[in-house]
């Protein structure tokens, strides 16, 4: 289903309308906090509940299609602030698949157009282009010989180089642990003990193909793994609502 709703994405990025870009800013000129949203996003989705591939879609996600492309634009935003305010409940999972889906087309089409050289990275485990939290991370042969991480961000597909074995939630490089599952060699779970988050690393050279998104729900049973121990993070997108949110609401 993944598969079928990002393939929809590809086909709603293209050609999308600019929009509207912010002027010079301090901190992440897309952070959805201070953005202005504008109307982009709404039509980014309905390309994706129209162009997506029925079939591939379970019943639940159908429902969720029809309702989603009934919703009124007012509905939509609600829908949207929740998202980004990262208060979804699991009743409405099912539908802010596709919201989410929405936005990521709509904040990606939107980070393409900045530049690159303009940005803080800030030193920050959030994305210097729109602030949201990374999904993954990924070691790829560089500068050392352990490797470069970058991060890869859940809402804009932005990726910036972030410090090896330090926590990206509170910069912590004390107590830095990590969990994997035996004889997997291309992931692992960064935990920290100082403030209990935990991200995963994607290791480039020990497998053949990696996407961080892709790759993140691919794993979700590290997730499971580490949650049992205590240690928390932000939801993949696409999971929010299901898995359990870091401050427990959900
Ligand atoms: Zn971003
Ligand atoms: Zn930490």
């Amino acid at each position: 289903m993944i598969a079928t709703l990002v393939a929809a994405q590809h086909e709603a990025l293209a050609g999308l309308p600019v929009g509207t870009l912010p002027g010079s800013t301090k901190g992440a000129p897309l952070d959805p906090a201070t953005l202005k949203r504008d109307a982009t996003w709404r039509v980014a989705l309905a390309r994706i509940l129209e162009r997506i591939d029925v079939a591939g879609l379970p019943e639940p996600a159908q429902q969720a299609r029809a309702a989603l492309a009934a919703a009124s634009a007012d509905d939509l935003e609600a829908m949207a602030d929740r998202f980004l305010g990262g208060d979804v409940k699991a009743d409405q999972a099912a539908e802010m698949v596709f919201v989410a889906a929405a936005l990521q087309v709509a904040w990606t089409r939107m980070a393409a157009l900045l530049d690159a050289a303009a940005l803080d990275p800030a030193d920050a485990g959030q994305c210097p282009a729109c602030g949201s939290p990374p999904v993954a991370g990924m070691i790829a042969p560089g500068g050392t010989k352990f490797g470069h991480r970058h991060l890869h961000c859940s809402l804009c597909a932005t990726s910036w180089r972030y410090v090896r074995t330090r926590c990206v939630h509170c910069g912590s490089t004390d107590k830095i642990s990590f969990r994997q599952f035996a004889g997997t060699s291309y992931l692992r779970a960064e935990c920290c003990e100082a403030c209990k988050g935990y991200s995963k690393v994607f290791y480039v050279e020990s497998a053949r193909t990696l996407e961080p998104l892709a790759d993140d729900l691919g794993s979700l049973g590290l997730d499971v793994l580490v949650g049992e121990e205590g240690f928390s993070r932000v939801a993949n997108p696409f999971v929010l609502g299901v898995m359990a949110a870091p401050d427990g609401n959900n």
